[in-house]
């Protein structure tokens, strides 16, 4: 019979965890593997709060393996290095995102490309190798694979750096990839969220205009005066909408639900890219004519590599860009993860797990 989860480690381990559909997350003992020579053990500081551990808590991609103890923008410290460990010395900050493991041999491997490997170990709701199952970070302690650590810059603060781990690189990723970033052109961010403001003031430092596409209305003062963004529509507002035709270069599509593809493609210029993110198990409609008729792209992207991660933090650091959060105790989860869901957020609720996880 499998061992249970506070009993098939060797190290005790503590965090919160969702244990069925209503998403309502409890207190919960499980374990964690002894350090081995290519791992680091981290005692966690700061964990962000990202839609997708909604998802997950909530089962709405269908594939939740209850009980589950979210989160994926962890920030900590080393208390341990394994005989083999090069990157990280005991006492350092450090970052671990979306993916702790994957085969390290295939072609999206050997590519730096691991969060594409067909084996991808996610930080929760996945598996290990020896078939243990992975929690995350809402929790005390976690220990990496050093390939899936990440160097946090000094200059980053932990609470806004850490959203920046699943947030941060899934917007840079696919600015990078889809060469949307050339200075001057036109960037639309629908959806002002986590990974939408985030957005917002990557794309700035890339040095592009950028206009929130939102359906919250109440959100664009902030948009523009806080944020830095140039510009603001709101999706209801016929008029500017339609007056915003055909002048964006590029647009990223962070909305967490369902929603119509076509007002986004016909803000696109010719030769206009549309990336999507946002992941929910609901298909969108493609309209074939704004996209065959304007030569227009729609391309998705899943978070980054982890070189590609570095370089994001490292492009962040440089240039200031740090996530806007409400930093909360552990025990606000329920009530947080409950405003998630209507979009009450500024922009992240991040988790001082540190002080306030306590058994
Ligand atoms: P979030 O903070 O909740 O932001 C989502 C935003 O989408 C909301 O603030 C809202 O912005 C807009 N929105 C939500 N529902 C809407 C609806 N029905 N119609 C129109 N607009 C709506 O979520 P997040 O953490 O940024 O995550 C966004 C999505 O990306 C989630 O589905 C998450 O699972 C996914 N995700 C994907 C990856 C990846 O690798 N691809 C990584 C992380 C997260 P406005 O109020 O401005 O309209
Ligand atoms: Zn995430």
């Amino acid at each position: 019979m499998a061992k249970s989860p506070d009993q098939e480690h060797p190290h005790k381990a503590f965090g919160w965890a969702a244990r069925d559909k209503s998403g309502l997350l409890s207190p919960f003992h499980f374990s964690r593997r002894e350090n081995g020579d290519e791992d680091v053990t981290i005692k966690i500081l700061f964990c962000g709060v990202c839609h997708s551990d909604l998802h997950v808590a909530k089962n709405e991609w269908g594939f939740t393996n209850y009980p589950v103890v979210p989160g994926h923008e962890i920030v900590g410290t080393v208390m341990k290095v394994g005989s083999n460990v090069k990157k990280f010395k005991v006492g350092e900050r450090v970052g671990v995102g979306v993916i702790v493991g994957s085969c390290k041999k295939c072609e999206s491997c050997q590519q730096d490309l691991e969060n594409y490997c067909p084996q991808t170990i996610f930080t929760y709701n996945s598996h290990y190798t020896d078939g243990t199952k992975t929690y995350g970070g809402y929790s005390d302690m976690i220990v990496v694979d050093e390939r899936f650590v990440l160097r946090f810059p000094d200059n980053l603060p932990s609470e806004g750096g850490a959203p920046l781990l699943c947030a941060g690189i899934t917007v840079y990723s696919p600015m990078k990839y889809y060469g949307m970033t050339e200075p001057g052109k036109h960037l639309g961010v629908a959806g002002l969220g986590g990974l939408g403001h985030v957005a917002v003031k990557i794309g700035k430092a890339f040095g592009l205009k950028v206009t929130v596409i939102s359906s919250s209305p109440k959100k664009e003062a902030e948009a523009i005066e806080r944020l830095g963004a140039d510009s603001f529509l709101v999706t209801s507002d016929r008029t500017k909408m339609k007056a915003a035709l055909g002048t964006m270069d590029y647009i990223i599509d962070t909305v967490s639900a369902v929603h119509p593809l076509l007002p986004l493609l016909s803000l696109l210029k010719l030769n206009g890219k549309l990336v999507t993110v946002g992941l929910f198990d609901k298909p969108l409609e493609l309209p074939i004519f704004p996209l065959v008729l304007g030569r227009k792209l729609v391309g998705g992207n899943e978070i980054g590599g982890m070189k590609e991660t570095q370089e994001m933090l490292d492009f962040c650091a440089k240039h200031g860009v740090t996530a806007d959060v409400e930093v909360i105790r552990m025990d606000y989860i329920n009530t947080a993860m409950e405003r998630l869901a209507k979009y009450d957020v500024k922009y992240r609720f991040v988790i001082d797990v540190a002080s306030s996880l306590s058994q």
